[in-house]
């Protein structure tokens, strides 16, 4: 048995089978291996395009269920390339007139179809380039290069996957229906794959390094994602032990369900909301299960993801209208677009940035690019005639970013009225308080909006300078921190004096040690990934405020 130590972050204890999900460096192919069984090679690839196909019907009908048909399309827009008749002809050729194996001549043809899409004058057919490489790269998965993406729907939820690192998408992608656990080489406890996978209910282990080694694929493993321990084919006696801790929290999981229906409120009566974090379609399954008070944050940014190009404002209002219905009179805050720094996309064709925290990500692309920022808002709006939508900035640094994003808000209304376009004319607006710079000028923030939501994951890297990335200063990453709890009060009390609502939507809200902390506060809301809300509704209804409250402040 082998026992490796590395951080937790995604609560639960699963066994499996270890898989490694190889990232496959598409130009390793680009070495041409001789043959002489031409026919196999050419057998080779046929099946491996069957395969793929089979894998992206299977895509098409999740993502169908999941996000909706317009977000499904690109697998059948796939489909179609993969059947491509020019296509199976170029690498069948180059198998046969140059005696290659099948890998380099799907990456051949690959790179050759990628050039004729990319010297296009239609900037549309431009970023095909993008879906070829990807289908030739999945076709060589499917020639026995990649054990995840081989899988067959028969072994879905069966995987433990380990590898160097995942990310956001690669996670959506992989959707947690092929795994039931994960562990990787690199990875933090706040990088916004680990917030995913607390959030899908998916136990991962991450920062491994070394100890995680490709031999162990195919071992036994069990993974402890409250301990942060995986036990590679462990012993009998481990496996008694971890069977019995799972036990253990799963009855703890039906305890808390009794907590389902009752109020957020503490023992002297005063009233929180507890509310979720949806940062995949996924999480809305979830809240009903939980009995959230609404949704806190709506990481809208999910909704760019995994696709080609930036989804049209029909696209994103049927996606947040479809939302707030679902979600009725309980509130939805939607927070809008926050990509750059560990969530790239390549459509957006961001600069390659030395410091992408501190760079071009969040409130700054949208007003840099306010055609895309107001398709955005205008999806918003309109969605909010048929729920309780309301709508919040991220990254928010400045008076000005603020008022510039107010008066973008009061364009597209107006657009919207030119057009006959029903929104609600009140809708609130909020912004994130994540930046140092935005907890010190919090008063003058205060009149300009309707709430703040404190982002103590930012709030910390940026306070603290710890990257939340950054495995190695992962034990720096502290939201107890005595400079994080001032700023907390401090937004606090002028959310109080301005008379607007505060709440935390960091992950610290999750944090069962600091929820007396908030209640003492006075925080109104407390959002966070939907499995962790019983737990802390638990803890408000035993806490009395009154009673502890001003040991509590007199210590910040
Ligand atoms: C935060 O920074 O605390 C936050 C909630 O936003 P995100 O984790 O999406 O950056
Ligand atoms: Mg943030």
């Amino acid at each position: 048995m082998n026992i490796l130590k590395g951080i937790a972050v995604s609560e639960g204890i699963v066994f499996g089978k270890l898989k490694a999900y190889k990232k496959v460096f598409f130009d390793a192919y680009s070495v041409k291996r001789f043959t002489e069984d031409l026919e196999a090679e050419i057998l080779k690839f046929k099946n491996s395009k069957k395969l793929a196909l089979e894998q992206l019907d299977e895509l098409y009908n999740n993502a169908l269920d999941d996000v909706g048909e317009e977000h499904a399309m690109i697998f059948n827009v796939h489909k179609m390339m993969i059947e491509d008749i020019d296509y199976s002809n170029s690498v069948i050729n180059i198998i046969n007139d140059e005696k290659a194996n099948a890998e380099y001549a799907v990456w051949f043809t690959s790179r050759e179809f990628e050039k004729k899409f990319e010297s296009m004058d239609n900037e549309y057919m431009q970023q095909r380039a993008g879906d070829i490489r990807d289908i030739s790269r999945r076709i060589i998965n499917c020639m026995g290069n990649n054990s995840v993406n081989n899988k067959s729907s028969n072994d879905k939820k069966s995987l433990i996957i380990g590898c160097d690192d995942i990310s956001p998408s690669e996670l959506l992608e992989l959707n947690g229906k092929y795994i039931k656990g994960f562990i990787t080489m690199l990875g933090s406890k706040n990088s916004h794959t680990s917030i995913l996978a607390r959030s899908m209910k998916i136990p991962s282990v991450v920062s491994l390094g070394s100890q995680l080694k490709p031999e162990f694929e195919d071992c036994d493993v069990i993974i402890d994602g409250f301990a942060g321990v995986v036990y590679v084919s462990p012993d009998s006696t481990t496996v008694r032990r971890l069977k019995k801790k799972k036990e253990l929290c799963d009855k703890q999981e039906e305890l808390l369900s009794s907590f389902k229906g009752k109020e957020d409120v503490s023992i002297d009566g005063q009233k929180i909301r507890l509310s979720a974090n949806v940062s995949h379609i996924c999480d809305i399954k979830i809240l009903k299960e939980v009995d959230a008070s609404g949704i806190g944050l709506f990481r809208s940014e999910f909704i760019f993801m995994n696709r080609r190009n930036y989804p049209t404002e029909e696209e994103q209002f049927k996606i947040y209208k479809s939302i707030a219905k679902k979600m009725g009179d309980k509130h939805v805050v939607i927070r809008t677009l926050d990509v750059g720094a560990d969530k790239r996309i390549d459509y957006f064709d961001m600069p390659k940035e030395v410091n992408p925290a501190m760079g071009y990500r969040g409130i700054r692309i949208c007003l840099d690019r306010p055609e895309m920022f107001k398709t955005h808002i205008k999806a918003i709006l309109r969605a909010s005639a048929f729920g309780n939508i309301e709508i919040m900035f991220p990254m928010i640094s400045s008076l000005d970013e603020i008022l510039r994003t107010k008066e973008i808000i009061k364009e597209c209304k107006l657009e919207l009225d030119k057009q006959n376009l029903d929104y609600k004319k009140d809708i609130k607006i909020g912004i994130m308080i994540e930046t140092p710079a935005a907890v010190f000028i919090s008063d003058i923030l205060a009149k300009e909006v309707d709430f703040f939501s404190i982002g103590t994951n930012d709030l910390v890297q940026y306070s603290l300078a710890v990257d939340r990335q950054n495995d190695k200063v992962n034990f720096m990453f502290n939201p107890q921190h005595r400079a994080i709890l001032r700023m907390i009060k401090m937004v606090c009390e002028n959310a109080k004096s301005a008379g607007i609502r505060v709440g935390i939507c960091g992950e610290i809200a999750a944090d069962e040690r600091m929820t007396e902390v908030f209640l003492a506060l006075g925080i109104d809301e407390l959002s966070m990934s939907a499995p962790f809300i019983l737990g802390i509704r638990r803890k408000v209804r035993e806490t009395n405020v009154k009673l502890i409250k001003e040991q509590i402040i007199s210590k910040l």
